[in-house]
């Protein structure tokens, strides 16, 4: 039978990408989950829109795709939480640290 990971979602401490539907004041992401990756770090749930949407509640990664991250298990995120910024035209997971 094939081994369970069992952690906690990282969230999204704060971003800055104030551009996405998922953006609310105060640089908080309200998306439920994101997936960043990969390889590039991307938040690949980025989107630009006049629209605002999400949840009431603080955006966590639901799935990395960036196995080259000292934070990545199994593909998913271990960090205690991420920080989300601009990097030229899309958004990028700023706690990314290669192994
Ligand atoms: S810290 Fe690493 S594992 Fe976590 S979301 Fe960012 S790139 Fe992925």
């Amino acid at each position: 039978m094939p081994t369970m990971v069992t952690m906690q979602m990282s969230l999204v401490k704060s971003c800055n990408v104030s551009d996405c539907a998922y953006f609310k004041q105060g640089n908080q992401c309200h998306a439920m989950a994101i997936t960043v990756g990969g390889p590039h770090p991307y938040c690949d749930t980025f989107f630009r829109s006049s629209g605002k949407g999400g949840a009431e509640q603080t955006g966590a990664v639901g799935a990395c795709k960036v196995d080259n991250c000292k934070y990545n298990i199994k593909l998913e995120c271990s960090a205690e939480g991420i920080d989300v910024g601009a990097h030229e035209d899309h958004a990028d997971c700023k706690t990314f640290s290669p192994r």
